[in-house]
């Protein structure tokens, strides 16, 4: 059956008119939204399809990652051998370029399965991924495209570019994916040119990434003045700051991505605007590797899009958007701010970014967007507004449990089961070659 109701829900629509329905309902017909509403007016034209009661949930479009790397599940539990890294260059040289060395093909699919559930079980619908398996890097992204399409959720893909193994590897992978979505297109599937990092690739490197991106009129997808060690290297090498360097490169643009951007000075901050490229912030992320605080909200009033992502660390988009939410006020020892910049960057920025790369409407459940949506557990223990929204968002539906999570109308998970993988099997699967990939580590 391609048609189905969801009623009886607290309908939080999002988008550029966001409401807040109650006793609400949304109609989905082939992927897409066929209709918002009251509940008894969109059960009295349903017809014949199949129905999910959302009484006492809360119904919101799907979330949105604008940074993960599904590859790092393998990481979890993980001590790599040594003394603990220090330096933000460190914990790249002893984890993470071990780790990304040590993946064989079939690590990939495991890596990518593991994040692409929790995804579901959080309702992240969307997400914009990095890439990097240097061992089995040519077919990797189709590897990852294979267990994107079995999850039913939507993914940008893009493979890491970098000196560091062999000087432009990736550059092919990137441009052969691309070449594959052109011919093969599919509403689930996007493609970016990534690039590790300015301080892990030469000139010459960035204008072989220049051509593809020019070829497939893509953007970049690349980590930005995460630690220190970037604009050191700009700065040793090529006399500027990283964003100078990338821009004078042409390495940015409105369909950019440039990740974290922490240590990066006001002129740095006006070249991106100037530029309209896109931020991603990945706040527990930097907390987690001690690298500071990106200034985002002077980026945000400012006028640069910035978007919200995890990095890895989770799929849960709630979470990260609170995490933001206390790190800047902490940080600027301020109780006044992020209360809107926050859910901003997770409810709307986000759709803003992904709808530049996808054919359909993501982020808000209107009509003719995709039918991608998110039923979380929730009873409002005080009125609940559309004035009043972000509060309840942040202080409780933040903790909810999400029950159901649809993608382009296909419900990937119903009453916190998982429909569409053996959850069980893959984290079995998971365990075992994590194991074997450890003792190759
Ligand atoms: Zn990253």
């Amino acid at each position: 059956m391609d048609k189905l109701l969801i009623t009886h829900g607290t309908v939080v629509t999002l988008g550029e008119n966001n409401q807040v329905i109650h006793d609400g309902a949304v109609a989905i017909e082939n992927g897409r939204i066929a209709d918002v509403g009251p509940s008894q007016t969109l059960e009295a034209t349903a017809g014949d399809c199949q129905v999910i009661d959302a009484r006492n949930k809360v119904v919101l479009p799907g979330f949105i990652c604008a940074h993960h790397h599904l590859y790092s599940t393998m990481a979890r539990g993980f001590a790599p051998p040594g003394e603990p890294a220090f330096a933000f260059g460190e914990i790249l040289e002893r984890l993470w370029w071990r780790l990304d060395r040590a993946l064989s093909p079939e690590d990939v699919t495991s890596s990518a399965l593991v994040p692409l559930i929790e995804c579901i079980r959080n309702g992240t619908t969307t997400i914009l991924d990095h890439h990097a398996s240097p061992s089995c890097r040519d077919g990797s992204l189709d590897l990852l495209a294979e267990a994107v399409l079995e999850s039913g959720i939507r993914a940008s893909l893009c493979y890491e570019v970098s000196d560091r193994n062999e000087p432009g590897a990736g550059v092919r992978e990137n441009a052969r994916f691309l070449e594959r979505l052109r011919k093969e297109p599919d509403p689930r599937l996007a493609g970016m040119v990534g690039i590790h990092a300015s301080f892990t690739v030469s000139d010459r490197t960035l204008e072989m990434c220049r051509e593809v991106a020019e070829e497939f009129n893509v953007g970049y997808h690349i980590h930005v003045a995460e630690g220190v060690e970037d604009h050191q290297h700009a700065l040793e090498n090529f006399g500027v700051r990283t964003v100078e360097r990338l821009v004078d490169r042409g390495i940015c643009g409105v369909n950019s991505l440039f990740i974290h951007c922490i240590n990066i000075d006001d002129h740095e901050r006006e070249l991106i605007r100037e530029t309209g490229t896109t931020v991603v912030h990945n706040p527990e992320s930097n907390m987690n590797n001690a690298v500071g605080v990106a200034p985002i909200l002077d980026m945000m009033r400012e006028g640069i899009l910035v978007g919200l992502g995890t990095d890895g660390m989770s799929s849960d988009m709630p979470a990260q958007m609170r995490c933001a939410y206390l790190v800047h006020r902490l940080e600027k020892r301020d109780p006044r701010v992020a209360f809107v910049e926050a859910p901003q960057m997770l409810l709307f920025n986000n759709a803003r970014i992904a709808n530049r790369f996808f054919p359909v409407t993501l982020g808000s459940l209107e009509v003719g967007a995709a039918a991608d949506l998110a039923l979380l557990d929730y009873h409002p223990p005080t009125p609940l507004t559309s004035d009043n929204f972000l509060g309840h968002f942040i202080f409780g539906m933040v903790d909810a449990v999400v029950d159901t999570t649809v993608a382009g109308g296909k419900i990937l998970m119903r009453g916190k089961e998982i429909q569409v993988l053996d959850e069980e099997r893959v984290a079995a699967r998971s365990r075992e070659l994590a194991a074997k990939m450890w003792k190759r580590f």
